[in-house]
């Protein structure tokens, strides 16, 4: 019998019941008991789903109020003091306390870090560290949880992040130290939680190491064998498991380890199963991620059975088939999609739908493919719809993705020149002033937004509304004295859905929600087909903008690495392809503002760095990809028109070439909170053209004072030349308030006065 499991299931529930019970409780309007009942609730709901699908193991501990690593620190004892968490803390209070900095009944404290998990849109919670840090098992809820998933008649796998992963992923702020010293007091722990899953009679258990799909120091790779090696337990099963990449150099480490069996991310490490198997010893077992935990797309089960077979032969019951990594990372079921066309539908599988996918994997394998001839005619079919569908593969949008030639990748005269010309045209200040695009969206806004969306009122209502906001919006900025002045953004619901819902061969669902951190979800667009823009986008908004100042409005888009990153891509193209596809769809867009008089264009590229590889080997490729589609969509424009680039974080020092290589004519970046620090990276790299490092935090409703900014302009002022200086906020200014922003933004512009007072008169040209 082929083994069938899962690696974790998404734990926010269809209808997002998760977040709202969440929420509820920290607005107070539950109690804690109402929110345990919403959890019991979600885990037996997922549990059945996973049995009724006919999975052998199920995973228990996948489930987590906020994040899982959170809960790893907190069933470690890994609690900074601050907290004053204490025994009388409900464990649930405590991860919000930890992961909020506040929960209900405890004074405040400053939350932990929050930061990406690998590659993908999800963010966890940093461990923190001290000096000597001593951990002890503190919480039990993993194996509660074993109780319950069996009271309910469940077979179980409890799933652990793993020591090194979870040391890996931590920070000490005590100072630097090696966090490899803290193994002697953090293995006893792990052998703890073990002698309790056995005790328990736990067959198998599931310890993620997921860094082993990243480049490790040597030392890393040493100390996988000896904690391993102290991790033994006789009756207890563990499966070592790895995802989001292939194993590298890692492989013969992952195979020779002390652990009953493997998992490996089979679909983006498909190459390395041969290897794998030809290195592990030949009584553990291996489990093959075949079905892609990251993306959207039903599996081709034909082709699978067709590479699985023969492994099934030579493996026998040795092999275990699950999805590549656990399916928190994609929408829970499709069949609440009923908005969604048949054809489209048909292309798709969430969480739900690949538990069916595995089932029928393992099914066909044990019994033959006539076992489920129907099923598999199923899959066959959507597959080969996907294959032919014109709705995905448009010659005309193709022949002009072949077409890009080096001159469509190049501005027509270098930097130095064409920003002459620049401020000859634009009669700026020295140090301009600018804000990064969107004004607060206020609840009025987004209600008129939704009750068009819904039908309520009409098209001639809603642009009337919209462009009345937009008319306050430039008269605010021309009254307290802004020099570039931006539209503000109210018709964008979200800078990426924004964008898809105007461009061909991208789809939207209703419910297709994945957890971003915490509470927050977000609902990715799909990009099922080949990208073209059927008519301009924003050019209305930004033409009318324009018309009613005398000053520079900025086009506003989003760039096209940052649409592929915050979309599920197809994956049957390379992503790069997709990308140059909305590269030049953007490109168009970007030459209609030209043609209508808009002299700056700024193309937001919020997630580029993000989207970097796990494997530093890989960036290069990555990051040549990404800046060619940056450079089509922007350089169309002739020399006079100047653009602009924003990217809301700010660790470039690794990635400088590539930002310089963007050839922007001015970018905009985060760095107040780091107090300009951050501009080291400029020092270093001399980085050619214009910068406006963001000079107040727009994630906090903190008014800056005027002798702050003062002084951090003048810091930047050691790092790049005044002239080539832009005063901003570090981002968006959706998410507040107007009396916030009023302020925040007057004292923006006197201290850029204050400045230009200081540091000279007019800019040249
Ligand atoms: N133009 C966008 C805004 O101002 C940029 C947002 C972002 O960088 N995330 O909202
Ligand atoms: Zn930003």
């Amino acid at each position: 019998m082929t083994t069938i499991h899962n690696l974790g299931f998404p734990r926010i529930g269809a209808q997002r019941e998760l977040k709202l019970a969440v929420e509820a409780y920290w607005r107070g309007e539950t109690d804690r008991d109402r929110l345990l009942e919403t959890g019991r609730e979600l885990r037996a709901r997922h549990w059945q789903q996973q049995a009724d699908a006919g999975l052998n193991l199920l995973p228990v501990g996948d489930f987590s109020w906020y994040d899982q690593v959170l809960d790893t620190s907190l069933m470690l004892g890994v609690i900074p003091p601050r907290f004053a968490v204490t025994n009388d803390t409900h464990p649930v209070d405590a991860a919000f306390l930890l992961a909020r900095g506040r929960a209900s009944g405890l004074p405040p404290a400053a939350a932990c870090e929050m930061t990406k998990w690998f590659d993908t849109n999800y963010h966890y919670l940093v461990p923190e560290f001290q000096a000597g840090q001593s951990f002890h098992l503190a919480d039990t809820r993993l194996f509660d949880e074993i109780i319950e998933a069996r009271a309910q008649g469940h077979n179980v796998k409890p799933v652990l992040l793993g020591p090194l992963s979870f040391l890996w992923l931590g920070k000490s702020h005590d100072g630097e130290f090696d966090r490899l010293s803290l193994l002697d007091a953090l293995v006893p722990v792990y052998q703890q939680i073990l002698e309790r899953l056995q005790a328990l009679h736990i067959e198998w258990v599931q310890i993620d190491e997921p860094i082993l799909a990243l480049d490790l120091p040597s030392a890393w790779q040493r100390a996988f064998e000896s904690v391993y090696t102290r991790l033994q337990l006789r009756g207890l099963n563990k499966l070592l498991t790895v995802y989001f990449g292939p194993l590298r150099d890692n492989l013969q480490l992952a195979c020779s380890l002390p652990v009953e069996g493997l998992h490996i991310d089979a679909v983006r490490g498909a190459d390395e199963i041969g290897t794998v198997i030809d290195w592990l010893p030949d009584y553990r077992v291996l489990s093959l991620g075949v079905i892609d935990g990251r993306n959207v797309w039903r599996a081709d089960l034909d082709t699978l059975l067709d590479r699985l077979e023969p492994l099934h032969e030579r493996l026998g019951d040795r092999l275990w088939l699950a999805p590549s990594c656990s399916l928190l990372h994609v929408p829970v079921d499709l069949e609440q999609e009923t908005d969604l066309d048949d054809e489209l539908r048909s292309w798709l599988a969430f969480a739900v739908q690949k538990l069916d996918e595995l089932a029928i994997l393992g099914k066909a394998l044990d019994h033959g493919r006539a076992a489920c001839a129907e099923a598999l005619t199923r899959a066959r079919a959507a597959c080969n719809s996907r294959r032919q569908s014109p709705r995905i593969h448009r010659p005309e949008v193709r022949q002009r993705c072949e077409s890009v030639d080096a001159s469509m990748t190049q501005r027509k005269r270098p930097f130095g020149q064409r920003i002459q010309t620049q401020h000859a045209r634009l009669h700026l200040p020295l140090l301009p002033t600018t804000t990064i695009g969107s004004f607060p969206q206020t609840a009025e806004i987004r209600q008129t937004r939704r009750r068009y969306r819904q039908g309520e009122i009409g098209e001639a209502v809603y642009h009337e509304a919209m462009q009345a906001e937009i008319g306050r919006v430039i008269a605010f900025q021309e009254n307290i004295g802004l020099d570039v002045l931006v539209h503000g953004e109210p018709e964008r619901n979200d800078m990426v859905e924004y964008f898809g819902e105007q461009l061909q061969g991208f789809a939207f669902t209703r419910h297709g929600w994945v957890q971003s951190y915490g509470s927050r979800c977000v609902k990715p667009p799909i990009i099922y087909g080949d990208v073209s823009r059927p008519a301009p986008m924003t050019v209305d908004w930004i033409r009318h903008a324009q018309s009613l100042t005398q000053r520079p409005v900025k086009g506003m888009l989003t760039g096209p690495v940052t649409m592929l990153n915050w979309s599920f891509a197809r994956d049957d193209q390379p992503r790069a392809e997709t990308c140059r596809q909305i590269a030049l769809a953007l490109r168009d867009e970007v030459l209609d503002l030209e043609a209508a008089g808009i002299g700056i264009i700024q193309i937001d590229e919020a997630a580029l760095r993000e989207g970097l590889p796990l494997r530093r080997g890989d960036w290069q490729a990555y990051l040549d990809k990404a800046i060619e589609a940056f450079r089509i969509t922007a350089s169309g424009v002739v020399d006079e028109t100047q653009i602009h680039t924003h990217m809301c974080y700010s660790e470039f020092n690794d990635i400088m070439p590539a930002i310089a290589a963007m050839d922007a004519d001015v970018i905009t970046i985060e760095t107040s909170r780091s107090h300009m620090e951050l501009l080291d990276a400029f020092r270093e790299f001399e980085h050619p053209n214009e910068i406006g490092p963001g000079v107040y935090d727009i994630h906090s409703p903190n008014v800056p004072k005027v002798e702050d900014i003062v002084t951090l302009i003048e810091k930047a002022m050691q790092y790049i030349p005044i002239e080539r200086l832009w005063i901003n906020p570090d981002c968006g200014l959706k998410t507040r308030d107007w009396p916030e922003v009023e302020a925040a933004l007057r004292n923006m512009v006197s201290a850029a006065r204050i400045l230009r007072e200081r540091y000279g008169a007019e800019r040249a040209g």
